[in-house]
């Protein structure tokens, strides 16, 4: 498929992309989608009636400054709403290309837009999915002839986080005070956490309303996810290693976490599907799916000191994913919990088998016994003031390539 809007080569966003964010330009804050590097206003759509033949009755849901009622359309909505989209930013179209008044508007250049936190998240849960990052965190902390405990293999560990700090890519996050205990036989010390870190996930965006008690099987549940973006869950190893038991993480994961600002829906990645791992032993039957359920993506991170270059630092992939999103969605609903539209269930760190695609500093640099050597001729062993960080993501095969843009932040010194 080609499209009269400029696509530039390896763009992550040709017409087969179509992902779905919130831009703002002047005044206007809008649901939007984008082709290359142009952003397309979806309330200006709505105002010059191009999605009035759309099963769907209510348009006021293209403009409101969250996307929650997007993800909230059920499916054969939502894949009436892609194919008018991509029909019209396609060739063989004319109806909005032969329209210079509406493209006036409703064409904006990626530039000269801010890109705003996609939906509302409501609730936030964050996963311990990928074999690999659970296995080197059991060697690192516990025990290396049994890293994982007795459970990982049967369910998808996860814990409620806090959603009031999960911001946009761009945001900038400050270090962190919290309690500490550097010296095991000393009391705790108070003050700016000495190891920060990243954690390199994404995140699914869910479309399900469900009531108290109901469930979804893990065999539907890929119907009730509206997309996926990318995560970056930062983290401060020293508050975490001192606060988590018996608990699991507290203040030292809820300083701040960024999400990229464009949603990409599973039928932007169904070219993607892989299998995932090998689950062995078999999981219990409300966890079983059939057929490919992980997804083919490439992600990296870059570390850019204050002045100096991009360091890639990280190079893994979705596809290590132990536990795939359906069995996550399953197993959050299975005991009764509700759930709504734009809640956000974060991966966990993805860690790839490799010692360079290890999903976060406390893994690359080994609990601070391996530095990491930048380009500059500075090393780390955790992220420094005034470092950025930078996730990218994409899916590419047979010359088709859809990706996730950046989800950026800058680590800022203590308040
Ligand atoms: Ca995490």
């Amino acid at each position: 498929m080609t499209s009269w809007i400029k696509i530039p080569e390896n763009s992550d966003f040709p017409l087969e992309n179509i992902p779905f964010g919130i831009a703002k330009t002047g005044e206007t804050i809008s649901p939007a989608t984008r082709i290359g590097d142009t952003v397309i206003f979806l309330s200006v759509l709505a105002d010059f009636g191009f999605f009035d033949e759309l099963p769907i009755e209510d348009l006021s849901i293209f403009y409101q400054p969250v996307l929650n009622e997007i993800a909230a359309l059920n499916k054969l909505q939502r894949l009436s709403l892609r194919e008018r989209l991509c029909n019209l930013f396609s060739d063989i179209c004319d109806e909005l290309k032969e329209n210079p008044e509406a493209c006036s508007s409703a064409l904006v250049d990626i530039n000269d837009v801010e890109m705003l936190l996609p939906v509302h998240i409501g609730d936030y849960t964050d996963f311990y999915s990928s074999i690999e990052h659970a296995t080197n965190v059991g060697v690192m902390f516990r025990d290396p002839s049994n890293a994982l405990l007795p459970n990982w293999r049967h369910l998808p560990v996860g814990y409620h986080g806090r959603s009031s700090s999960i911001v946009v890519s761009g945001t900038n996050i400050h270090r962190p005070k919290g309690q500490t205990r550097p010296d095991d036989n000393l009391p705790p010390v108070f003050g700016p956490s000495k190891q920060v870190d990243f954690e390199l996930e994404m995140g699914f965006i869910t479309s399900a309303k469900t009531d108290l008690g109901d469930s979804i099987l893990a065999e539907e549940a890929e119907d009730h996810i509206f997309g996926m973006l990318l995560f970056n869950d930062l983290s401060a190893r020293d508050m975490q290693r001192w606060e988590y038991v018996p608990l699991g993480p507290f203040l030292s994961k809820s300083f701040g976490s960024i999400v990229s600002p464009w949603i990409v829906t599973l039928e932007a990645l169904e070219s993607f599907r892989v299998e995932g791992p090998k689950q062995e032993p078999a999981v219990l039957p409300y966890l079983q799916t059939s057929g490919k359920r992980n997804f083919d993506i490439s992600l990296e991170l870059s570390l850019k000191p204050q002045n100096g270059e991009e360091n890639i630092i990280c190079k893994s992939n979705f596809r290590h994913m132990y536990w795939n999103m359906a069995q996550q969605l399953a197993h959050q609903t299975v005991a009764g919990c509700n759930v709504n539209p734009g809640d956000l269930y974060a991966s966990g760190t993805i860690s790839g088998p490799t010692h360079n695609s290890y999903g976060s500093m406390l893994e690359l640099a080994w609990k601070g016994t391996r530095p990491i050597h930048l380009n500059d001729g500075t090393q780390r062993t955790f992220v420094l003031d005034n470092d950025t960080l930078i996730i990218r993501g994409f899916a590419k095969k047979d010359g088709l390539r859809v990706g996730f843009g950046e989800c950026v932040t800058k680590i800022l010194p203590a308040k």
